[in-house]
């Protein structure tokens, strides 16, 4: 049968290439021989006849066509499986605990242009009866999930901080009684953090997601209170106090997370001031979500200037693991847990698989950003969820459906990328984001680069991502 080299990336390293197989996302460090080999079959070949011609032969093929990296030419194997079991087990539940906010972000989707639904429907804030019904569905719909989690999101959290200690109670008291784990994680622009509230997410070991984006000029030109004040000289005490205490407390890592725009560019910049100057743990970059054409977008320009700056975390990050430091640049961080890992994505996130969105009202929609956008709805929490549609959503999103994914190296990680920003950019969550395809794959290069460098240099760094939580 005639066999070809199948899609994968390398990377230089000692004596050979780190290898990322498209198909399978395993990597995999092959010395010269193994090298020769791939290439042996680029333009294909029949893999019997090549077998025969020596002794040693028929052990490299076999290694590489089970690794994905040689495959038959004249039939395709699929792509992934389909849709897993469904329905599918949720894992974490993120509860929109209210859908007003004390801040007025120059780029914010849940009240800026490129909000889904145009004016919120329901009540401003979550109801401790809606919290604790939520609740209810994450541990009645999670079978054979030991460990939950549940993770608060806005508008500002804080602002019904009341019925966050509501849901977090009723949570542990299932959790002790079903003998399973639950975790929390909350996402706040710290404008509200005082004593009371630091001292609670400490105790119950919260994963605190702070929304800054950087040094006090970039940060109050995006981050601003609805008089145009900017909030970084109110957020910045409260932040070294919650840092403090968390680190008392052993507490888990505090992370910043920066929402890029054309106007907040210099990310070592931000890094330095974040990290060095307040002291985060770790510090993780989302490009803004926007249709094209608003000011704040980034264009193909701006994506060049994020990579140089990522290429310089980068570059710090693989000084610090190469020694055996952590290093707080999470966006590298996750990308080499998951390159290690093997992961291998048929759809971008959990949205809609494990993880689920309420509303205020107790609507269930497919993640957060998808909370009380009608199309996007899968039940409420008086009709429980609605599978029908839930799998629907799932088929139209697998990659599969992706044909212009189904050839790009990039495949196992991105899956296509965001189905919100997806919703945004074309009115329809299921296409994959082709807009940022460059930037993406020149992303994935730089982590599959910097994964070849720290492993030649101290591959015990990765023993990290293999620790069992
Ligand atoms: S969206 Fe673009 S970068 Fe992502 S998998 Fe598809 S083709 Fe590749
Ligand atoms: S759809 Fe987008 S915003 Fe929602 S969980 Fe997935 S990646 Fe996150």
């Amino acid at each position: 049968m005639k066999y070809a080299t199948a899609q994968h990336r390398r990377a230089e390293g000692k004596a050979g290439s780190y290898v990322w197989a498209t198909r399978s996302a395993a990597i995999v460090h092959l010395d010269q021989s193994a090298l020769a080999v791939l290439d042996d079959f680029n333009a294909g070949r029949d893999a019997e006849e090549w077998m025969c011609a020596a002794a040693d032969r028929r052990q490299s093929f076999d290694a590489l066509a089970a690794l994905g990296l040689l495959e038959p030419v004249d039939f395709a194997l699929p792509l992934t499986p389909d849709l897993p079991a469904m329905p599918f087990p949720l894992g974490t539940l993120v509860l929109n605990v209210t859908n007003k906010c004390n801040l007025s972000c120059t780029y914010c989707y849940e009240y800026g242009e490129d909000r889904i639904a145009p004016t919120s429907t329901g009540p401003a804030l979550m109801s401790a009866d809606t919290a604790r019904a939520a609740v209810d569905m994450l541990f009645t719909n999670s079978a054979g999930r030991r460990s939950l989690s549940l993770t608060f999101f806005g508008g500002e959290t804080l602002l019904n901080f009341a019925v966050i200690r509501e849901a977090v109670a009723h949570a542990e008291t299932r959790a002790r009684a079903e003998r399973r784990r639950i975790s929390f994680a909350l996402t706040t622009n710290a404008t509200l953090l005082t004593e009371e509230v630091i001292t609670f997410l400490t105790q119950h070991h919260f994963g605190v997601n702070i929304s800054i984006d950087g040094p006090k000029q970039t940060h109050d030109a995006q981050r601003t209170f609805a008089s145009g004040k900017g909030s970084h000289d109110l957020i910045v005490p409260k932040i070294r106090a919650l840092i403090a205490a968390n680190r008392a407390a052993q507490g888990r890592p505090i992370g910043a997370r920066v929402t890029v725009t054309a106007h907040s560019q210099d990310v070592r910049a931000i890094y330095t001031h974040l990290v060095e100057e307040i002291g985060f743990d770790a510090v993780g970059y989302a490009p803004v979500t926007s249709a094209p054409g608003r000011d704040y977008a980034l264009s193909g320009e701006n994506y060049y200037t994020l990579l140089s700056g990522f290429a310089e975390l980068a570059e710090d990050f693989v000084a610090a693991a190469s020694e055996g430091r952590t290093h707080a640049f999470s966006n590298l961080n996750d990308l080499l847990r998951e390159l290690h890992h093997g992961v291998n994505k048929a759809h971008p996130c959990g949205a809609g698989l494990g993880l689920l969105g309420v509303s205020t009202a107790g609507e269930i929609g497919l993640c957060h950003r998808f909370v009380e956008s009608g199309k996007h709805e899968v039940g409420s929490l008086t009709r429980g969820i609605d599978e029908e549609r839930r799998r629907a959503f799932l088929e139209a999103g697998h990659i599969s459906t992706k044909v212009a994914c189904h050839t790009c190296f990039a495949r196992p990680l991105c899956s296509g990328g965001c189905y919100h920003e997806a919703h945004v950019r074309y009115a329809d969550a299921s296409q994959p984001n082709l807009h940022s395809c460059e930037w993406i794959r020149a992303w994935m290069d730089l982590g599959l680069k910097s994964y070849a460098r720290i492993m030649d240099a101290n591959p015990s760094y990765f023993s990290r991502y293999e620790e069992v939580a």
